[in-house]
């Protein structure tokens, strides 16, 4: 069905562009470990996100696991429900037990008047979500943080590219996690990238991708390998040229929706943060069936006959998936049960076209 229309769409460069660019690796056959392509967009991104140390990982759930388990973490971690299932897993597989802190009904993010009631002697850490680009209270976390000598790592999957104050979303907490996912903002295929700024820690996460091979006939440590490839890191360099244009074309999408979606009854949309730089990454949409009328399975339901394809992002939240039957309670988190059996992320990517937007906006409000 040619006018089928997805919830996202993945940026890709010109093909001739990316030929261009891995042509080198024919002539030097080095596909892999830290070669050219890896360092330039290493050294690229240092720059474009105003950060100031990356490492490369071969995805964004091996960024925030590796960065976990460099931590040397210990008991409990608290974090967020309403997210990937990567975050929660990252906490769980480096055997430690996650905390599920509510989140605030307005940007989505950790409830900060809840978090402070969670911290007792096992606590070490913190592990918030800017869920859809919403920048979490980071003055606040660093502050609690701070007084109780606890690690923040942001999962920072859905910012790429977003400044807070001027100062990129990276640079906050001991570390920030990205993922260059396909569907993501900015994307190499698969890809995932921590930042930080304590080179010691830095060290660490390189030992843990890379085997903790730190020389010809040296091994350090005991690692894994999830080392970002020279044909994803290539990528990287090609989508990175056309970043800003590609946060344009989003705004203009996100902008459209709101023309149609703001200052309904029953309609709540993201907040614009003045303090933040936006990435427009998605565009979630919560009803409220009592005043709206349609519940979003029902509006769902209703896009998808017409051939427009939703996400329930994110249900169902994380503390009670399958796997984890019957350890956590997910009254606990009021606020992000009654969200996510409310939210819609309606399609968001650079080419969706203004029509599109003004149909689903359509079949939203008027059938
Ligand atoms: C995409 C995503 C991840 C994981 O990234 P991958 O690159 O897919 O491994 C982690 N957290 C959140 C919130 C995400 O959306």
């Amino acid at each position: 069905m040619s006018n089928r229309i997805l919830v996202t769409r993945s940026s890709m460069p010109e093909l001739d562009e990316y030929i261009d660019e891995i042509k080198e690796l024919w002539d030097s056959h080095w596909l892999t470990n830290m070669g050219i392509k890896h360092k330039e967009l290493q050294k690229k991104l240092v720059e474009y996100l105003g950060v100031e140390h990356i490492d490369l990982l071969t995805n964004g759930h091996m960024a925030l696991e590796l960065t976990l388990q460099a931590m040397n973490l210990s008991g409990e971690v608290i974090t967020t429900p309403f997210t990937f299932a990567s975050t929660t897993h990252a906490i769980v597989r480096n055997g430690l037990k996650p905390v599920f802190c509510d989140i605030n009904p307005i940007d989505f993010t950790m409830d900060l008047k809840k978090l402070e009631s969670l911290i007792n002697d096992k606590t070490t850490a913190i592990v918030p979500v800017h869920v859809y680009g919403n920048i979490c209270n980071i003055e606040e976390i660093q502050r609690i943080a701070n007084k109780y000598e606890l690690k923040v790592i942001y999962d920072a999957a859905h910012t790429f590219g977003e400044t807070y104050k001027g100062k990129g979303i990276g640079s906050f907490g001991d570390a920030s996690c990205f993922s260059f996912h396909a569907t993501k903002v900015f994307n190499t295929i698969e890809g995932g990238a921590v930042c930080y700024s304590n080179p010691e820690l830095g060290e660490r996460i390189y030992n843990l991708k890379n085997f903790g091979i730190r020389g010809a006939e040296i091994v350090e440590s005991v690692g894994a390998n999830a080392k970002m490839n020279e044909f994803q890191a290539a990528m990287g360099i090609c989508n990175l040229r056309h970043i800003e244009e590609e946060i344009q074309k989003r705004k203009k999408v996100s902008d459209r929706y709101r023309k149609h979606l703001s200052n309904i009854e029953g309609i709540q949309l993201n907040p614009i943060n003045e303090d933040v730089q936006s990435n427009y990454a998605y565009f979630p949409v919560i009803f409220d069936e009592k005043v709206f009328g349609f519940s979003r399975n029902e509006i769902a339901e209703r896009l998808e006959k017409n051939g427009i394809f939703t996400r329930k992002y994110f249900y169902p939240l994380t503390n009670t998936f399958d796997c984890f039957h019957g350890q956590y309670d997910v009254n606990e988190t009021p606020v992000a049960l009654y969200i996510s059996k409310r939210v819609l992320t309606l399609p968001m990517y650079a080419d969706l076209s203004l029509e599109n937007v003004d149909r689903i906006c359509d079949i939203i409000l008027n059938e």
